[in-house]
C-alpha cells in the first residue's frame, strides 16, 4: 500500500519571523514548503504590542499584524501551514521524518526556527501586565518609557545591557537582582554601576508587579533583612534569561550548554540537510529583523543543498 505520509522538499519548523521568511523564500523557489507552525502561532511577536523598528513600517506595526502579513506573503507563494507542534525529528532517516502530536511528514531538508522563550518570574501580575508596562525587550519597548522610571530584573549581561539601553529614555533605571553579586561580565557590571541614571538594588526579589491596567510599581522583598517595600516605576523589564526551544531534538543536533543550536557561517546545523534560523541559535541580537534575515539565508542555503543533492543523485542514477 502506498504511504500516505505527506512529503515536502523543505519543512520549516516554527512560525515567527525566521520561519515565515524562510517560507516566503522557499515558496518563491518553488520548493512547496510546509511550515509546521506550532499551536502557538507566530512566536514572541504575538505578545508584543507596537513594533517600531521593523524596516518598512515607518508608523510602526503591531506584532500580531506583522506576523499575519508575513504569513500571507508566505502563503501567496504556495507555502502550507500546519498548526501542530513537532515532537520528534528522526535525523537518521532520509528523507527526515518529523512527528507531530497528530501526524507525521517527511522532508528532504529541514529549517529549524522554533525560537526561544523569555524566562519570566512566574507572577500572575506579570502575565496580566505583559504589554502594559511589563516587557522582556528594551530594544522593542524602551522608547515608550521616555521621561519615566523603570526597573530591570536580573543580574546577567542581558539585564546590564537592557538597563544601559533604557537610560536613553528613562530618567532612572533600577536593576533588581536576587543575590549580592551580579552574574554579568565585569565590563558590563562596571558600565552599569558607573552610570548616573542606574541604581542597583541587590539581594532583592520582586514579589508582585503593581497596577491594574498599567504598571505603577513593584513590591520588593529584601531576602536578607525580610524588609518589604513598594518601588514606584512605570515599566518592568524582565531580563532573567531565555530558553531556546530545542528540547524536541535534544542530543541529536549540536547545541551549546544552554540549548542554543550551533551553526556554521551558512546557517547549517551539525547534521547535513538541517538549517537553523532565528533565536534558536542567536542569543545575541534577538530581533525580528535579524531573525527574518536568518530565515532568508537558511532558505537560500536549503535551496542550494537540495539542488546539489538532486544533481548528485541524478549523476549516481
Ligand atoms: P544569564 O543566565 O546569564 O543571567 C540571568 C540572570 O537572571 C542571572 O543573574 C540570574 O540570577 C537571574 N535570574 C534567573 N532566574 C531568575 C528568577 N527566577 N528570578 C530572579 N532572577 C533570576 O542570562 P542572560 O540573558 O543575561 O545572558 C545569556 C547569555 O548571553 C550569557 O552568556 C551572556 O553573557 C550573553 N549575553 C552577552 C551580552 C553581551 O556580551 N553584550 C549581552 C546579553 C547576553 P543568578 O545570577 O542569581 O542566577
Amino acid at each position: 500500500m502506498p504511504s500516505t505520509t505527506p512529503h515536502t522538499k523543505v519543512a520549516i519548523i516554527g512560525s515567527g519571523p525566521a520561519g515565515l521568511t524562510a517560507g516566503i523564500y522557499a515558496g518563491r523557489a518553488l520548493l512547496d514548503p510546509i511550515i509546521v507552525a506550532g499551536t502557538e502561532f507566530g512566536g514572541q511577536l504575538m505578545t508584543t504590542t507596537e513594533v517600531e523598528n521593523f524596516p518598512g513600517f515607518p508608523e510602526g506595526i503591531l506584532g500580531p499584524d506583522l506576523i499575519e502579513r508575513l504569513k500571507q506573503q508566505a502563503v501567496r507563494f504556495g507555502t502550507q501551514l500546519i498548526s501542530e507542534n513537532v515532537t520528534q525529528i528522526d535525523i537518521e532517516s532520509r528523507p527526515f521524518r518529523l512527528t507531530t502530536e497528530r501526524s507525521s511528514l517527511t522532508a528532504d531538508a529541514v529549517i529549524l526556527a522554533t525560537g526561544a522563550d523569555s524566562k519570566w518570574l512566574g507572577l500572575e501580575s506579570e502575565t496580566h501586565l505583559r504589554g502594559h508596562g511589563v516587557s522582556s525587550c528594551a530594544t522593542c519597548d524602551g522608547f515608550f518609557f521616555r521621561g519615566k522610571e523603570v526597573a530591570v530584573i536580573g543580574g546577567g549581561d542581558s539585564a546590564m545591557e537592557e538597563a544601559l539601553f533604557l537610560t536613553r529614555f528613562a530618567t532612572k533605571v533600577y536593576i533588581i537582582h536576587r543575590r549580592n553579586e551580579l552574574r554579568a561580565s565585569k565590563i558590563m557590571q562596571e558600565r552599569a554601576k558607573n552610570h548616573p541614571k542606574i541604581e542597583l538594588i541587590l539581594e532583592t526579589e520582586v514579589k508582585e508587579i503593581l497596577g491594574d491596567d498599567f504598571v505603577t510599581g513593584i513590591h520588593l522583598l529584601n531576602n536578607q533583612t525580610n524588609e518589604t517595600k513598594n518601588l514606584p516605576v512605570s515599566g518592568v523589564f524582565v531580563a532573567i534569561g531565555h530558553i531556546p526551544n530545542s528540547h524536541f531534538f535534544k542530543g541529536q543536533i549540536a547545541t551549546d550548554d544552554k540549548g542554543y543550536v550551533l551553526i556554521d557561517d551558512r546557517y547549517r546545523g551539525s547534521v547535513s540537510g538541517i538549517f537553523v534560523a532565528g533565536d534558536l541559535h542567536d542569543h545575541h541580537y534577538r530581533q525580528a529583523i535579524t531573525a527574518a534575515g536568518a530565515g532568508c539565508a537558511a532558505a537560500l542555503e536549503a535551496e542550494r543543498y537540495l539542488a546539489h543533492e538532486l544533481h548528485t543523485n541524478v549523476q549516481k542514477g
